[in-house]
């Protein structure tokens, strides 16, 4: 037995063209940001909406704080469950339509607590090979046999079910919109399956909640069967602009989780401040329903602009937009030449996505301007060669 050997392991991850490094972001987030000490205009945030910005919610932030304090002392179980925490479940539950909402730390922690909660030994959980990390160590940590699908073969996803076991539970756990990818779950027919095999169906709504469907409700809202979701997941640290994550379904799902989800029990309740800021931000995005219709404009001329330069970018109208690149370095050495022309979006590489699949993850903001886009549009098309080579 000998001890880790970092710099070994570390020059192992650099070998494969993985190493990762921390970026400093200086100033507050927002449409341009100084990366490293440059100023450049941010194309990978999921801050869709522009509210990690707002005014409005730092105000509600800080006017909380004042009142409330900064922290709320202890587990929700034990003394930390404040009015607020229940004024905001109340707040998302009305938002998206379902009967109860719990909220979570994070939601890391929502979806690996949740399907720990919900399935076991002897269970069987279906998981969409894109589904977000989370979401895998969830299933890990559960014990359920896990069977992971090619991505949105719901064909394939039927036979496994089929064949599996009639005893065990069945959960069947999707992202609505894929974080790295940028399309959709085929909900519908998903729904279809999990109801002719009597399974449960757990989404994933990170990257939908407050830019897809009917005033950022949600994918399952846009596809209309939100009343056959069983468990959905969402977060407040996306295009709500703060930190947190909510669980949603019956009240006695809710119930349920209350008192066995391990990550909600053994956690430290939300700070009261990011509860009043989340409320704020559900004020805002009901009263300017103009920043979604903003932001899938300025999706759409993305999109499109890229596509017009011959770029290998897929239809698609959520704010994820993905340019494969393949090799890790290349990918990272695009990033870098991006960089200096002043645009900043991030590679993303194995293990995020699978091997040969290392590209650029595109993200575009309702705060982004006419001229912001162009500018992006113009970096690469300077670097048109070196992304076809
Ligand atoms: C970001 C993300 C999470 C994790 O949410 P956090 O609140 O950032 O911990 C979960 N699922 C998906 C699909 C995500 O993109």
């Amino acid at each position: 037995m000998s001890a880790m050997n970092y710099r070994e392991q570390i020059e192992n991850i650099k070998k494969d063209g993985r190493y990762r490094r921390l970026r400093a972001i200086s100033g507050a987030q927002g449409p341009e940001l100084i990366v490293d000490g440059r100023k450049a205009i941010c194309l990978c945030s999921n801050n869709y909406l522009g509210l990690a910005g707002h005014p409005a919610l730092a105000e509600a932030q800080a006017r909380a704080a004042r009142e409330l304090g900064v922290g709320a002392g202890a587990s929700r179980l034990i003394s930390g469950n404040m009015d607020i925490h229940a004024r905001l479940e109340e707040r998302i539950a009305h938002f998206k339509g379902i009967e109860r909402v719990l909220l979570f730390s994070s939601g890391y922690q929502a979806n690996v607590g949740v399907i720990s909660a919900l399935v076991g030994r002897g269970d069987f959980i279906y998981s969409d090979q894109f589904n977000h990390a989370s979401i895998v160590d969830g299933a890990r940590l559960s014990r359920a046999e896990i069977r992971v699908y090619p991505h949105r073969d719901t064909e394939a996803l039927e036979r496994m079910i089929a064949g599996d076991d009639s005893k065990g539970r069945k959960l069947i756990v999707t992202d609505s919109v894929f974080s790295m990818d940028g399309d959709l779950a085929p909900l519908d027919a998903i729904v279809k399956i999990k109801n002719r095999h009597g399974a449960m169906l757990m989404i994933d709504e990170a990257h939908a909640t407050g830019v897809m469907g009917t005033g950022g409700k949600g994918l399952a809202v846009e596809m209309g069967c939100a009343g056959e979701i069983d468990v959905t997941m969402g977060t407040l640290g996306k295009a709500l602009g703060g930190f947190g994550a909510f669980v949603g379904g019956s009240a006695q799902l809710v119930d349920y989780l209350i008192n066995t989800a391990r990550s909600f029990i053994f956690t430290t309740a939300l700070p009261p401040s990011l509860a009043a800021s989340a409320l704020a931000a559900f004020d805002v995005i009901e009263a300017e329903p103009q920043r979604i219709k903003r932001l899938l404009q300025n999706v759409k001329i993305l999109r499109k602009g890229m596509q017009k330069l011959g770029l290998n970018v897929p239809q698609g109208e959520t704010p994820i937009i993905p340019l494969i690149i393949g090799d890790e370095r290349k990918t990272m050495d695009i990033c870098e030449r991006l960089l200096d022309r002043g645009i900043f979006v991030q590679g993303i590489r194995p293990p995020t996505v699978p091997p040969d699949a290392s590209r650029l993850r595109i993200t575009v903001m309702s705060r982004h301007t006419k001229e912001h886009l162009e500018r992006a549009i113009e970096a690469f098309k300077s670097l048109r060669s070196v992304i076809a080579e």
